[in-house]
């Protein structure tokens, strides 16, 4: 079988719901991790459209590339997904699989919980996530793939929206990434999407940098995003872990 084409790999991929989801999240992660050399991909699950203060999905996508020049990274991927109707299925679960296995992610980072009294697409991306992270690496299932090889993706992390509480119940391995250097990179990608945070919303602004802060505080620096890991994270080296 010919193999459908891959990508250069990338080390992180972060997955969203709608556009805006993964700047708001871990936006100053990955704003660091590319300053570090990484590189990283953001795949959005819909196009996040309709909203009620944008004309239109192009106006958004628009919005959703500037973000992704501001934080740097290599690539951003809009899948075509319904918004306000994504739900986990066998098609949502292989469409996302397929673009794990075009861009061959060390870690994938998404979603870790519901989010109350928010868009009920972000729960059904976290499960979307969980399976498609499963099928990238099935083999004997090429005909779902175009043929992609399979991708075994090392490391999954859960995110929370910058407004929610920091810790997810009944994980135990939950970190903090120092975003001192990158807080404001990740407010200037938020501020990209000018239809979703008009200045009658100028306070989500604040919120996310209290957010920031108070997450930041706790770990002993100015700033920080907090992780879930959905497996225990292993120390190989006690002294460098704890130190750097
Ligand atoms: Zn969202």
């Amino acid at each position: 079988m010919t193999h459908a084409a891959t990508e250069p790999q990338l080390d992180v991929i972060a997955v969203g719901a709608h556009p805006d989801d993964v700047e708001i999240a871990c936006g100053g992660t990955l704003a660091k991790l590319v300053l570090q050399g990484y590189r990283v991909g953001i795949i959005d699950l819909t196009d996040g459209e309709p909203t009620p203060g944008s004309p239109g999905p192009h106006v958004r996508l628009a919005e959703a590339r500037r973000a992704a020049d501001v934080l740097g990274v290599q690539h951003r991927v809009t899948l075509d997904l319904p918004n306000r109707r994504l739900f986990d299925t066998f098609e949502t679960r292989v469409a996302l699989a397929r673009e794990f296995r075009r861009f061959r992610p060390k870690i994938v980072i998404g979603f870790g919980d519901k989010t109350p009294m928010a868009s009920p697409d972000h729960w059904q991306a976290m499960q979307i996530t969980d399976a498609a992270v499963f099928y990238a690496r099935l083999s004997k299932w090429d005909e779902h793939f175009g043929g992609l090889p399979v991708h075994h993706i090392r490391h999954q992390l859960y995110f929370r929206l910058a407004f929610e509480p920091s810790t997810l119940g009944g994980y135990a391995s939950h970190f903090t990434v120092d975003i001192s250097d990158t807080l404001d990179t990740k407010l200037a990608s938020v501020a990209c999407y000018e239809t979703q945070f008009p200045p009658a919303k100028s306070h989500v602004f604040e919120r996310i940098r209290g957010a920031a802060i108070v997450a930041g505080t706790a770990a002993h620096c100015q700033a920080g995003e907090v992780f879930v890991a959905t497996r225990p994270v292993l120390a190989l080296d006690l002294v460098r872990h704890l130190s750097e």
